[in-house]
C-alpha cells in the first residue's frame, strides 16, 4: 500500500495485491491530506498480508477494530481504502463495480459544472459557458466572506446574482446554491426566503454541521429544497438529517467509509424519500467511485464533479488518467461504461512525478472586518 501527495490538494492510495492486481482510491481530507496520509498507514499495517477481496470484514475492522470510531480523518483514510479494494474486486471478477453492487439502473448520470466561485463577479459568463459546454445544472455559493445575519445589500447581492444565473439558465435547467455553512440559522432563513420564487435545484449547507438540531424547523420553514452531508461521515450522522426531512443527501465518497458506506447511506436516504448527490471537489478516482454508486443507486439525483472548480489551480481531473473518455461528459451527463473496477486508468507516471512535489493546500482563514474569525 502507498499514498501519493498530488496536487492541487488531494491524496491517492495505490494497493497492489500479491497477483498483481492494482486497485486505487482517495483517501483525503481537503486541507489535512497529511494527516489522513498517516491514518492510511496505520490501517496498512493490518491490511498487508489478509485477503483482499473481504471488503466488507475488512470495513468492519477498519472502522469498529481500532475502539474509537467516526471523524472526517478516520473515515476518510477507510473510504479511500474501501474505494481501492472495490477497484480490485471489480479487476478480479472482471466487471465494473456497479455490477458488483447490482447492477445499473440508469445508462448516464446527470453532473452539475461549478460556477463564480467564492466572490462571484463574471457570474453570467460563466453560466453561459457551461450552458454552451452542455451541462444541464450549474452550482455557486450564495455569497464569500458575509455577515451572519445579512444586510439588505448583502442579501439582495445573493439573490442577483441567482437571478443572473437563472436568466442565462431559463426554466428548464437548474442552480443549485451552495451556503457552505456561511449564514447563521437565522440569516439562512432568510436568505432561503428570498431565493425561493427563483426555484433552486437545492440550497447546500444552510446550517453547519453543529446546528444539526435546528435542521428540521428550517426544512419545516423553506419552500426550497435542503440538501447537506459533506461534512457527515457515516450513515449514524445522517440518520437525523434524514429525518429533519432534507431533500438531498450529499455523502462525499472519499470521507463518509467510500462505496459500501455511501451505498448504505443512499438506501437509508431512500427510505425517507431523500435522494443522493455525492459531494466530490476531489479527483478522478473519487468521481469514478461516486459515478459507479450513481449508476446502480435508484434514489440518485446529480452528481458533483471538479472540473473548473475554483479550489483547484496547478492540476485537475483530467492530470493523473490515462483514458480521459469516462469524463468526457455529454449533454451534461458522464455516460456508463463497462471497464471493470471503478473504470478508471490512473497515470501512474504522473502520480509519481506529482508526489515528488507534493502540496501543503490549506483552507483559507475568513475575517470579517472588525478582526473575528469568519466562516469559509
Ligand atoms: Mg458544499
Amino acid at each position: 500500500m502507498e499514498t501519493f501527495l498530488v496536487p492541487p490538494r488531494w491524496l491517492f492510495c495505490r494497493i497492489e495485491t500479491d497477483e498483481g492486481t492494482v486497485g486505487w482510491g482517495e483517501p483525503v481530507v481537503e486541507g489535512r491530506a497529511e494527516v489522513v496520509r498517516a491514518a492510511v498507514d496505520v490501517l496498512a499495517e493490518y491490511l498487508v498480508g489478509q485477503d483482499p477481496l473481504r471488503i466488507q470484514d475488512h470495513w468492519q475492522v477498519m472502522t469498529k477494530g481500532g475502539f474509537y470510531r467516526g471523524g472526517p480523518v478516520l473515515s476518510s483514510a477507510v473510504a479511500g481504502v474501501d474505494q481501492a479494494l472495490w477497484d480490485i474486486a471489480g479487476k478480479t471478477y472482471g466487471a465494473p463495480v456497479h455490477a458488483l453492487l447490482g447492477g445499473p439502473v440508469r445508462d448516464r448520470v446527470r453532473v452539475y459544472a461549478w460556477v463564480g466561485g467564492d466572490e462571484p463577479d463574471r457570474l453570467t459568463e460563466e453560466v453561459a459557458a457551461q450552458v454552451e459546454a452542455g451541462f444541464t445544472a450549474v452550482k455557486m455559493n450564495a455569497a464569500g466572506r458575509t455577515s451572519p445575519i445579512s444586510s439588505p445589500a448583502e442579501t439582495a447581492a445573493v439573490v442577483e446574482r441567482v437571478v443572473a444565473a437563472r436568466a442565462v439558465l431559463g426554466p428548464h435547467r437548474d442552480v443549485a446554491v451552495d451556503f457552505h455553512g456561511r449564514f447563521s440559522p437565522a440569516g439562512a432563513r432568510r436568505v432561503l426566503s428570498e431565493l425561493a420564487p427563483l426555484h433552486p435545484l437545492f440550497v447546500e449547507e444552510p446550517l453547519l454541521p453543529e446546528h444539526g438540531h435546528l435542521l428540521a424547523g428550517l426544512v419545516e420553514s423553506s419552500p426550497v429544497p435542503i440538501a447537506t452531508g459533506e461534512r457527515l461521515y457515516g450513515r449514524a450522522e445522517f440518520l437525523p438529517a434524514l429525518a429533519a426531512g432534507i431533500a438531498v443527501a450529499q455523502p462525499d465518497l472519499s470521507h463518509a467509509g467510500g462505496i459500501s458506506e455511501v451505498h448504505r447511506i443512499a438506501s437509508l436516504a431512500d427510505t425517507y424519500g431523500a435522494q443522493l448527490a455525492p459531494h466530490c471537489p476531489l479527483g478522478p478516482i473519487a468521481l469514478a467511485a461516486s459515478l459507479q454508486v450513481a449508476f446502480c443507486t435508484p434514489n440518485f439525483l446529480i452528481q458533483e464533479q471538479s472540473r473548473g472548480l475554483h479550489y483547484n489551480k496547478d492540476a485537475d481531473l483530467l492530470s493523473y488518467v490515462v483514458d480521459t473518455e469516462p469524463f468526457r461528459f455529454v449533454d451534461g451527463h458522464a455516460v456508463r461504461t463497462d471497464l471493470p473496477g471503478l473504470g478508471v486508468t490512473v497515470d501512474e507516471n504522473a502520480v509519481r512525478a506529482a508526489d515528488r512535489t507534493g502540496h501543503a493546500w490549506r483552507n483559507p482563514v475568513w475575517r470579517h472586518d472588525d478582526g473575528s474569525f469568519a466562516e469559509w
